[in-house]
């Protein structure tokens, strides 16, 4: 019980690419970079070990956005044609690559990656995935004329790379959909459909993160518009409970979220955020351990993920290690308690 995950990215090492950044340039070239990736997954899946993380990851170590790490290796993207975006329905605006022709999947996107973590632990392994839906808020479309259209292709490509993953050794792909907090409607007319075409035939455990982003000024700024209760989720959860889907990721450390909303996810498993990625202060195992306790009000602890908010990519390598260590030691604290009952 209280399996331990993180949500994803973590952040890259000094040497790797400039720190405390998204989109951070890389550091080193050519061969050296692929080593020096390799390098910083290694340092990350020993330091989840170490803290007693359950199911590890390479910490997207590989990729340097998790959006367009995927698209760079699919065709029929012209990264050429800049087209200006309202992202996440105008939270910002970026100047996104644009979707011209039919799209392909080069050949493999992760698989390397995936062999390579796979070649390095015992421990349960997650790779994560965009989400069609956060996918098609991150490009712009010249070519398939509706949203919906372009998710389902995106869709069959991410299903086309899950499978391969799976055949690797992968226990647990996540497709990321923050745009899933946004589009609520959308969710449920085609969202959700999506996210059935990318796992289609998987056996492996399956997983959706939604979460209202990293701690960046943008996301700060936009959460003050949200008031005093975050009920998004209670739009879409019982549509994601009837899904197919194996386990749905949350936002609730920290979070306005009222912590009531994860009983609506009654048949699933639930990755329960106890880690706050928007902020620089570390937890201590006490305050993990809280809110835990507070989620299994609504969640018992043998369907509960302890997890973080989201990924932690852009913060300072040492508080990301602080708030990992945090999260194995308060849910040590948690089952603890639970098996002097
Ligand atoms: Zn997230």
């Amino acid at each position: 019980m209280l399996r331990t995950a993180i949500a994803g990215s973590l952040p890259k090492p000094a040497w790797l690419a400039e720190p405390e950044a998204l989109w951070a340039p890389w550091r080193l070239e050519g061969d050296d970079l692929v080593r020096g990736q390799r390098d910083a997954a290694l340092v990350w899946i020993k330091i989840l070990e170490d803290a007693g993380i359950d199911t590890v990851g390479e910490g997207e170590q590989f990729r340097d956005h998790f959006v367009h790490g995927f698209l760079h290796k699919i065709d029929g993207i012209d990264w050429d044609r800049k087209t200006a975006m309202g992202i996440r329905a105008d939270r910002y605006t970026v100047e996104v690559p644009t979707v011209t022709e039919a799209l392909r999947r080069k050949g493999s996107v992760h698989g390397e990656e995936a062999r390579f973590a796979r070649a390095h632990t015992d421990h349960k392994l997650k790779f994560t995935l965009p989400g069609p839906m956060t996918i098609c808020d991150t490009i712009a479309d010249a070519h398939y004329g509706k949203r919906a259209d372009m998710a389902m292709a995106f869709a069959a490509l991410l299903n086309e790379e899950a499978r391969e993953l799976e055949a690797i050794g992968v226990d647990v792909i996540q497709f990321d959909e923050p745009a899933f907090n946004v589009f609520m409607d959308e969710v449920k007319d085609w969202g959700i459909a999506a996210l059935h075409r990318a796992i289609e035939g998987l056996n492996c455990t399956t997983a959706v993160h939604i979460c209202y982003g990293y701690g960046i000024e943008a996301n700060i700024a936009w959460k003050k518009t949200l008031g005093s209760e975050w009920r998004q989720y209670e739009e879409i959860f019982p549509a994601l409970n009837a899904s197919r889907i194996g386990q749905v990721s949350l936002e609730c450390a920290n979070s306005k979220v009222p912590i009531s909303l994860i009983g609506l996810l009654k048949d699933k498993e639930v990755m329960v955020g106890a880690i706050d990625v928007a902020s620089l202060e570390i937890e201590t195992p006490e305050q993990v351990a809280a809110t835990i306790k507070g989620a299994m009000e609504f969640v018992d602890p043998e369907r509960m993920l302890p997890c973080t908010n989201c990924g932690m990519a852009p913060l300072p390598r040492r508080v990301a290690e602080g708030k990992i260590v945090a999260l194995g030691a308060g849910t040590r604290l948690m089952r603890k308690e639970l098996s002097g009952r």
